[in-house]
């Protein structure tokens, strides 16, 4: 879904890697804070010490997308869960899972962590700016701090909406599956929901472009496509998963077994066998005993 992407580093074990994505989104985070954030919450600053706090908030923000994501990764591991390692692209990072927690509770216990940690750090940001404003540390770094807090905050926030496969969603999801001991049917409800508020991102943001907000209304425009996207997507993931886990090969096959004899003329398996039944393929019997098979290619017959 998230295609490749850079790896940076390796972190407790788990690779960091960057979709592309995230830098066009890093040079624009960092454009918008430089630009636009820190000099509207903290006038008359230079334009070199606005670019620094740029840069510093943008990385406060790549670390604490990667603390969020590190914490759910954790959790899955202690649960035996493989994961593959984390991604960041461009509306936050995933903690990229091999396979679906083998139960309600587990999903449950990985998923909360992660809103968790972010109110958790964003408080330890807090904190830090209590000191820094005691204890006067230059202005810029108390802004800074400021930022981290809130954006921490709000992390936390916007991943509890109940929109599949947001951690809001995956929530909702692990208690439909434990009210239900029914995997399949809790994806499909939350993915509904995670679709309908996609839906209303859609809306506001449209709404907010027409009203003349057009960066603000771009964002929730874009976020709302791409969780439609991806609440689809996890669906049908699931149900692929679902299709294919230990399914016998008795119930994809066809039970109607015609038959020819090897004396069978050509011209007759043509007029009486490959018109009359449409098989693509017609096993070689005779007494009971397999001799081979007659396969169809489009463009004719054929063996392999
Ligand atoms: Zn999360």
């Amino acid at each position: 879904m998230f295609g490749k992407g850079i790896t940076l580093f390796k972190l407790l074990g788990f690779e960091v890697r960057v979709d592309a994505s995230w830098i066009i989104l890093a040079v624009f985070i960092t454009w918008s804070l430089a630009f636009g954030y820190f000099p509207h919450t903290r006038p008359g600053l230079s334009n070199y010490v606005y670019w620094t706090m740029g840069i510093v908030g943008t990385l406060g923000l790549f670390i604490s997308i990667i603390f969020h994501e590190l914490s759910h990764a954790l959790v899955a591991r202690d649960y035996q869960l493989p994961i593959k390692g984390i991604t960041l692209f461009i509306f936050g990072g995933v903690a990229e899972m091999e396979k679906e927690s083998p139960n309600p509770k587990i999903e449950f216990l990985m998923t909360l962590v992660g809103p968790l940690s972010s109110a958790v750090l964003g408080f330890f940001f807090y904190f830090v700016r209590f000191f820094a404003v005691e204890y006067q540390w230059p202005l810029p770094i108390q802004v800074v701090l400021s930022y981290l807090f809130v954006i921490n905050l709000l992390l936390a926030a916007f991943n509890l909406l109940p929109a599949f496969p947001l951690d809001g969603g995956r929530l909702l999801r692990s208690a439909l599956w434990a009210y239900k001991k029914n995997l399949r049917w809790a994806t499909r409800i939350s993915s509904s929901v995670g679709s309908g508020f996609s839906w209303i991102l859609i809306f506001f943001g449209l709404a907010w472009i027409l009203l003349g907000n057009f960066l603000g209304g771009l964002w929730w425009l874009l976020i709302g496509i791409f969780l439609k996207g991806a609440s689809h997507l996890s669906y049908q993931q699931l149900l692929m998963q679902q299709l294919l886990k230990g399914e016998p090969v008795q119930r994809l096959m066809s039970t109607e077994v015609i038959t020819v004899s090897p004396t069978t003329t050509i011209e007759n398996l043509v007029q009486d066998y490959i018109y009359q039944y449409h098989h693509k393929l017609f096993p070689v019997v005779e007494d009971s005993k397999t001799l081979g098979y007659i396969l169809l290619f489009k463009t004719g017959f054929g063996r392999i």
